[in-house]
């Protein structure tokens, strides 16, 4: 490096500080002159204070900052998440019946050369278990609101994947305290001007509190604001709402009416007529939020949808209303400014892609940086490869809906082929003769597996007709085994591995 190097990272939201720290951590801030990280946030205009649910990939990069996982779990109020229970999204739900299915974060079993997916397939549908119960244990585990391992497990290791809720407020502060320990600085301030050079680089961003702020590259962590990247680069906007029909949410904390009482270790994810409701168990609280399409809901009856959610105890909570526009931005990379968070797009809370589409975002920043030469020099690499990432949790989120048999409009909208991305409906297609495989996909654009697609499909009763290649599967015998073993060591798991409330505590105490 031939001089120094600065980076000005606008916004102390989890986009701003997990940037900060895993840029600081990366590049080796602390003992290296020649970079220098300031993340510049304004407190009156605070953080959207949303989104507690994780990926599993949470526990690499907690790891990699060097975060503590107990103190963690205290100090973020986090919980552990494996996986996603879905309640009423394949049928409207009547007063005798409702349906739900699981999307764990465990693989399914394999036998020992080959996937147990065709044998479940061509299992007797009357009397096969659901799939996620019958090709993983967790099913079980969560079920029976255990944790995902044991206390004396080492951190970030168990005998089931696992991720995390947590605190989004709390999580920011944490992550804030390792960047400062990282040697990031920071600087209260608004933004309020934006100048910019003759080629159209951004030259300095002008604050109330510090005069006019230039760097070598400027990360905008702005939030829906997207001060810099929107607003002063003018980065189009690509909406997603021909496909993702959600543009609303309310949020709020409900806490538990006896401290000791059970945790869940799932989201539970609760479709109603033009959504859907998400509930997160933290430590100290419950996290619920309804998300819905305004164009087939109001608020007030949005309202009313998240008041019977809560039941008995609405009047104490007082909902928290968010707006949002699904979509992204193409250009998330112009000149010496790289968008990270929610100023580089949004698509919507279900399966928690906010946190991971950052954590691609930066680590792809920190892979790519150019410690010399020109600062954009990633700049079109990385424009292609989050593209194509938001593109995919697109199509995987889109699944979700479009299988549904529910009658109401919001649901009918959603299974018109009109509003299914092309590429989703090829896979459909292939799907209708052999499940999701990994040839289907390029890991390093997705944030979703092949199996991810397989619970989502599976779960929603989709039918992948094997019934004329039978021969084609002939360890039928060895499967049924597998299936039964995986059934005992469910059992077996539930009974020996702790409550997640008992580990929560214990884990938190150990801090
Ligand atoms: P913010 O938290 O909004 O931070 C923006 C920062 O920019 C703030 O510090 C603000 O002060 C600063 N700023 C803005 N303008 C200026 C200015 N002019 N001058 C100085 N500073 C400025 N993600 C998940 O992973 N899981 C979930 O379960 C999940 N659920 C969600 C539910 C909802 C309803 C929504 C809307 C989002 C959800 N997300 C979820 C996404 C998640 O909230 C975000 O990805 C994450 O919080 C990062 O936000 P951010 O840092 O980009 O923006």
């Amino acid at each position: 490096m031939d001089h120094k190097r600065s980076i000005l990272i606008v916004g102390g939201g989890t986009a701003g500080w997990l940037t900060a720290a895993y840029l600081a951590k990366f590049l080796d801030l602390a003992r290296n002159p020649a970079l220098e990280i300031t993340v510049l946030d304004s407190p009156d205009i605070g953080t959207i204070g949303v989104g507690e649910g994780a990926f599993p990939t949470m526990r690499t990069t907690l790891q990699f900052l060097g975060i503590d996982e107990s103190l963690f779990i205290r100090e973020t109020a986090a919980t552990f998440k494996q996986g996603i229970r879905f309640v009423d999204w394949l049928r409207t739900p009547s007063d005798s019946e409702s349906s739900h299915y699981f999307h764990p974060f465990e693989a399914p079993f394999y036998t020992e050369d080959a996937s147990l997916v065709p044998y479940w397939l061509l299992q007797d549908e009357r009397h096969r278990r659901p799939f996620a119960e019958a090709v993983t244990i967790q099913n079980q585990v969560a079920d029976a609101r255990r944790g995902p391992k044991r206390p004396e497990e080492g951190a970030f290791t168990g005998p089931l994947n696992y991720a995390y809720h947590f605190d989004a407020s709390k999580l920011g502060a944490m992550l804030a305290k390792r960047a400062s320990e990282l040697g990031v600085q920071h600087l209260n301030g608004r933004v309020t001007d934006i100048r910019l050079r003759q080629d159209g680089a951004i030259d300095t961003v002008t604050t109330v509190e510090h005069g006019g702020l230039s760097a070598d590259l400027f990360i905008d962590c702005s939030g829906f604001r997207a001060e810099l990247i929107g607003g002063a680069l003018g980065s189009p906007f690509k909406s997603a709402k021909r496909y993702l029909f959600t543009d609303r949410a309310l949020a709020c904390k409900l806490p538990y009416p006896k401290a000791d009482g059970p945790l869940e270790s799932v989201t539970v994810a609760t479709a109603h007529q033009a959504g859907w409701t998400w509930d997160i168990g933290l430590a100290g609280a419950r996290g619920i939020g309804t998300v819905y399409s305004s164009a087939h809901m109001d608020d007030a009856a949005a309202e009313q949808v998240l008041a019977r959610y809560v039941g008995a105890r609405a009047d104490a909570v007082s909902p928290r209303l968010i707006t949002f526009e699904p979509g992204y931005r193409e250009q998330q990379w112009i000149k010496n400014c790289v968008a990270v968070g929610l100023s580089a797009g949004f698509l919507e809370p279900l399966e928690s892609t906010g946190v991971v589409l950052i954590e691609a975002a930066v680590s792809m920043i920190a892979e790519l940086f150019p410690h010399n030469g020109p600062i954009d020099a990633p700049a079109k690499r990385f424009n292609t490869l989050m593209t194509a990432r938001f593109d995919n949790i697109i199509t995987f989120l889109k699944l979700h809906y479009c299988l549904s048999r529910r009658e109401e409009a919001f649901w009918r909208d959603n299974v018109a082929p009109t509003s299914i991305p092309e590429r989703l409906q090829e896979l459909l297609e292939q799907w209708r003769y052999r499940p999701p495989n990994r040839y289907d996909f390029i890991l390093d654009l997705e944030s979703f597996a092949f199996f991810n697609y397989q619970y989502i499909l599976y779960g929603m009763d989709f039918r992948t007709d094997l019934s004329s290649g039978r021969a084609d599967f002939p360890n039928a015998r060895a499967a049924e085994k597998l299936f039964q073993k995986i059934q005992l060591f469910g059992e077996r798991a539930t009974a020996e591995l702790p409550t997640h409330r008992a580990l929560i505590e214990q884990i938190a105490a150990s801090a």
